[in-house]
């Protein structure tokens, strides 16, 4: 964990910043075991006979799928581009996955931190079974360590420090199919970094005819991408800037892996959603904005829905205001003018452009407000007033 700590560490100097440090340091040290307990409290009921499970419960432990041995019991685990090289009894940077004599384990397998029943548009998918609920879970842990993170209370700690019920993949299934949800969506934290527990999830789900959708950051590794688009339905990209510089100090990742991820996903013809979180000064440039649009039209077509979303001071970055409406309005018009076909405002309820225009005819095709579907003018993928195919998986 010592690349997390010097992040951390290396925050500049900013009146609020020292406080959020000292407030998580502190958190961190003490008083964690109680924080983000949204699966046990929403869902406790329906959980009980799976059950809360002692920390040290042997069935979170499962051995990982993607690693190499080294010699001397060291392992280098292959999930993401990180690529850890772990020591025995070490965890790699994301704290769930362990070492334990030469063999490598995820320690989060259907340990459940965070489950609710929510509108797919929150997620958002905009194009995938608009006005369907997905029934969204989270592990505790993340591969990243992004400064505006909003649920940095169970992406930045490991999974003894948050309390967790024991939801085995059948039991996630069974729920979602008793909550009448389309899918089952991997949320919140990252779920690359339980990528054991969405898989095996993503099988009993569509054994009982439910869905599935990942919410993430993208920076995963080609191969264990691979495997996840035949498992799953749809991924929604958080791709949270087009520059490396921003990568590497807001978000402790590096933007390469996560647009080659989005070719990969393209090509493999899954559904994919891009969200671009708009934060005033550090990613909202034109020139930033036009690469990005040019990028997206040049290498995975006009057809990818991109979300131009509004940035809260967060976690440690809340010396920063607000994303102005105008900047938005700005991010769009700029992506509008590449030629893009579905580009949204996200966090501005109400707005226009929480809409789906079509593309030809510019009328009027999913109506929203919030996440909230007023009115679908699509028939059989197509606009209802001229025939031009709307991109996407429509259930009318
Ligand atoms: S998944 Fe975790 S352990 Fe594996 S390379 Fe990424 S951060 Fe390191």
């Amino acid at each position: 964990m010592a690349a997390r700590r010097e992040l951390i560490d290396a925050i500049p100097d900013r009146p609020n910043d020292t406080r959020e440090v000292n407030r998580r340091t502190f958190l961190k040290a003490a008083a964690l075991p109680c924080l983000a307990a949204g699966a046990a409290d929403i869902l406790a009921p329906a959980l009980k006979g799976g059950g809360a499970a002692g920390q040290d419960d042997a069935r979170f432990v499962v051995e990982a799928k993607f690693y190499e041995k080294l010699a001397h019991k060291k392992i280098k685990c292959k999930l993401c581009p990180r690529e850890c090289v772990i020591d025995d009894r070490e965890r790699g940077y994301c704290g769930v996955r362990e070492n334990r004599g030469g063999t490598y384990y995820t320690l989060v397998h259907s340990r459940l931190v965070s489950a609710h029943v929510d509108p797919i548009e929150k997620k958002p998918f905009f194009h995938y079974l608009p006005g369907t609920l997905a029934f969204s879970i989270a592990t505790a842990g993340c591969n990243v360590n992004c400064k505006m993170c909003q649920n940095w209370e169970i992406s930045q700690v490991r999974p003894e420090q948050v309390r967790s019920t024991y939801a085995p993949p059948e039991k996630v299934a069974a729920l979602a199919g008793q909550y009448k949800c389309s899918a089952i969506a991997y949320t919140y934290s990252e779920p690359i970094i339980f990528y054991e527990y969405m898989m095996d999830t993503a099988r009993a789900g569509h054994e009982a005819g439910i869905k599935s959708v990942v919410v993430t950051g993208g920076y995963i590794s080609q191969d264990p991408l691979k495997k996840l688009c035949v498992a799953v339905d749809a991924i929604k990209v958080d791709l949270k800037a087009f520059s490396e510089k921003y990568f590497k100090e807001v978000v402790n990742g590096e933007l390469k892996p996560v647009l080659d991820a989005l070719v990969t996903m393209r090509k493999l013809g899954m559904w994919s959603e891009i969200v671009y979180l708009v934060v005033p000064t550090l990613n909202d440039s034109d020139q930033e904005l036009k690469a990005l649009a040019r990028w997206i039209k040049s290498d995975l077509g006009l057809d990818v829905p991109v979300h131009f979303s509004r940035f809260h001071p967060e976690y440690l970055l809340k010396n920063l205001p607000p994303t102005p409406l105008e900047t938005l309005e700005r991010a769009k018009a700029i992506a509008d003018a590449e030629g893009l076909h579905y580009v949204y405002l996200g966090n501005v309820p109400g707005h226009p452009a929480e809409n789906t225009y079509c593309p030809k005819c510019r009328r009027v095709v999913v109506e929203r407000m919030g996440y909230i579907i007023k009115g679908i003018q699509i028939r059989k993928g197509k606009c209802q007033y001229c025939q031009q195919p709307i991109a996407g998986v429509w259930q009318t």
